[in-house]
């Protein structure tokens, strides 16, 4: 059992883009009440289930309280735009390394559509500056955003960065129209 219903909204995601492999280091960003990161254990073995597979980590950080989760380290009560809470995800790395950011993050929102979306883009920035710090060349980065006018910029960001940058709308998330993630893969390997 999910602990909410967003666990669709990646298992989605996943099926098609295959981005959680066995033995991949995955950072789930705003990963309160957890349902990514169930997800994300399962995808990567973190576990050790499969015993012919290689074993995957999880780490998860929100500004919430997370419930313990077999398979999980979570930094509960930490906001992951702050340095000092990045510090800390690297150190409880285990290779200080990732091969995978997600963030399903989203500021309290104020109505203000615009505000709302810039909040959320600048969060978003905040994470390719993480990126920078701890994604292996190859890895992947998968970010919610609210539609609006930063998108564009931010794909730009991610396109210097990546070598596959992608929009996509999950079927489980159309009740929210506003909402769309950018998935960007291949982290600084060469355009061809
Ligand atoms: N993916 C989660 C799941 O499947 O259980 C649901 C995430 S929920 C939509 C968004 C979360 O982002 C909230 O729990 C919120 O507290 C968190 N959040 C917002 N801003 C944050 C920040 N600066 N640092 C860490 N978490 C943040």
């Amino acid at each position: 059992n999910f602990r909410c219903r967003s666990a669709f909204k990646l298992l989605e995601i996943d099926s098609k883009h295959r981005i959680l492999h066995p033995g991949s280091h995955v950072i789930d960003c705003g990963a309160a009440p957890g349902a990514w990161s169930q997800v994300a254990v399962e995808k990567v073995n973190s576990l050790g289930r499969n015993s012919s597979k290689p074993v995957g980590f999880v780490v998860g950080v929100d500004l919430l309280t997370i419930s313990p989760l077999d398979g999980a380290v979570f930094l509960s009560n930490a906001d992951i735009t702050d340095s000092e809470t990045q510090n800390k995800i690297i150190s409880i790395l285990p290779t200080g390394k990732a091969d995978v950011i997600l963030s399903d993050m989203a500021p309290n929102a104020t109505g203000i559509r615009d505000l709302d979306h810039q909040r959320l883009a600048d969060m978003c920035l905040s994470l390719l500056a993480l990126s920078e710090k701890v994604l292996h060349p190859g890895g992947s980065f998968l970010c919610k955003l609210w539609d609006g006018s930063e998108i564009q910029l931010i794909r730009d960001q991610l396109r210097q960065r990546f070598q596959d940058v992608r929009t996509v709308k999950p079927k489980a998330s159309r009740t929210d129209s506003a909402e769309i993630y950018l998935l960007a893969k291949l982290y600084r390997q060469i355009k061809s």
